[in-house]
């Protein structure tokens, strides 16, 4: 039988991981270890300070006073008995497409999985809720099934954005668009007249070119994106070596 470790950003009491676990069960033993509140937009973020509780709620179901990273790294040490077929984290409440990905707790635990060679898919919901956890089983099933068969490619992982409130027109195999948010700092003044400033909203600015994240679910598709976790920019290295001419620097203080 299959195994396959779910988690979230959005903590264990969203909807998103009931309906991933309802989703998944079919494939294999399902072990659901999540964080005991919202932590999105946490990043990769893991918790070295302080020790953490894991709390066994129920059968393979756990929650964790720590962050979506914290939970894989928990899940793959000290509950699982081997490495997991499949890592799927999510179904978030919101899309993670563009620059989102860099802020993202729930594309960061697919990350983690990834960086322990585990096959690992982030799935999330693009669109205004309520949501239809319902309409994105089927696809996220299919793609589950499929990447448990084949594997995905060395050091990359799966992102999958899901419009969650309309008619699904298909599914694209995309690249990384862009996503900047600006004016996205709220400032708010509390009882005592002091200024306090509050991130979220705002309105974003994008790169929504045709092969994009951006573009396909902004137009009712499935967006699939190959994410590699090597960030370096291949062309960089010959641009610092060369133009830049780094390596011919006589630095100061060097033995
Ligand atoms: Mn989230």
């Amino acid at each position: 039988m299959k195994t396959i470790l779910i988690t979230n950003d959005d903590g264990i009491h969203s909807p998103g991981i009931a309906a991933l676990k309802e989703t998944l069960a079919p494939l294999g033993q399902v072990i659901t270890v999540a964080p005991d509140r919202d932590n999105s937009a946490i990043s990769h973020a893991l918790t070295m300070h302080r020790p953490l509780r894991l709390v066994h709620l129920a059968e393979d179901t756990y929650c964790l006073d720590g962050t979506p990273t914290d939970c894989v790294a928990i899940s793959l040490a000290k509950i699982l008995v081997r490495l997991p077929d499949l890592l799927v984290s999510g179904i978030n409440s919101g899309p993670n497409i563009g620059d989102d990905i860099s802020y993202s707790g729930t594309v960061s635990a697919a990350i983690e999985g990834t960086m322990y060679s585990v096959p690992s898919l982030a799935v999330s919901l693009a669109g205004e809720p309520p949501f239809s956890y319902q309409g994105a089983a089927g696809i996220i099933r299919e793609l589950a099934v499929r990447t448990m068969a084949y594997g995905l490619p060395a050091n990359t992982l799966m992102n999958i954005n899901i419009p969650g409130d309309t008619q699904i027109k298909g599914l694209r195999v995309t690249r990384q668009g862009r996503r900047i948010w600006k004016q996205a700092v709220q400032e708010i003044t509390d009882p005592h007249g002091r200024a306090h400033y509050w991130i979220g909203g705002g309105t974003p600015l994008l790169d929504a070119g045709l092969d994009t994240d951006v573009h396909a679910v902004g137009n009712g598709f499935v967006s699939v994106t190959p994410i590699h976790l090597d960030a370096t920019n291949h062309e960089g290295i010959s641009y610092f070596k060369d133009d830049l001419g780094l390596e011919s620097i006589a630095l100061p203080h060097v033995l």
